[in-house]
């Protein structure tokens, strides 16, 4: 394949998510959830995850902006959804490789590789990013709940008893 084919190829997968977007949408049961905002460009990703058991049962995401912010955070739900939040945490860091070196990941990723053109537009890495920065908000979010969730089944006190 030519590097033109391969570019097209690229682009065709890129406009796919953005004309078809997966797991668009809200979750029902969401345990934890992020906001993000590209403010350079004007894109907006909501992203809701369900996590059980130390992996994403589920995973949606809404929002607004240009082609490359909301195909790669399809592409993104896409890749994690069923993964562990560990794998899912490797992958934001494999992505954000990806944009540093401009190099594209290997073909365990699927569509993901579709925007590694990105990374010579610096202001498109921002663009291309947030969905996995957003992801990243979410599961330190869940951790968070995850920690009080913890501290709220803490037996009560003497003092609280006798009340
Ligand atoms: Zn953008």
């Amino acid at each position: 394949m030519s590097a033109s084919d391969l570019e097209e190829l690229y682009r065709d997968i890129l406009l796919d998510h953005y004309r078809n977007p997966r797991n668009r949408g809200k979750l029902p049961l969401a345990s934890c959830a992020a906001h993000g905002a590209n403010p350079l460009c004007g894109d907006q990703i909501t992203i809701e995850v369900t996590v059980d058991g130390g992996r994403i049962a589920d995973i949606a995401f809404d929002g607004n902006g240009c082609s490359i912010s909301q195909a790669s955070a399809s592409m993104m739900t896409m890749y994690v959804k069923g993964r562990t939040v560990e794998e899912a945490r490797d992958g934001v860091a494999a992505f954000q490789q990806m944009m540093v070196s401009g190099e594209a990941l290997g073909e365990e990723y699927g569509d993901i590789e579709a925007l590694v053109g990105v990374a010579k537009f610096p202001v498109r890495v921002k663009c291309a990013s947030l969905a996995w920065k957003t992801l990243e908000q979410a599961l330190n979010n869940e951790q968070d709940n995850q920690a009080a969730a913890a501290a709220a089944r803490v037996p009560v006190t003497t003092d609280e008893r006798s009340q």
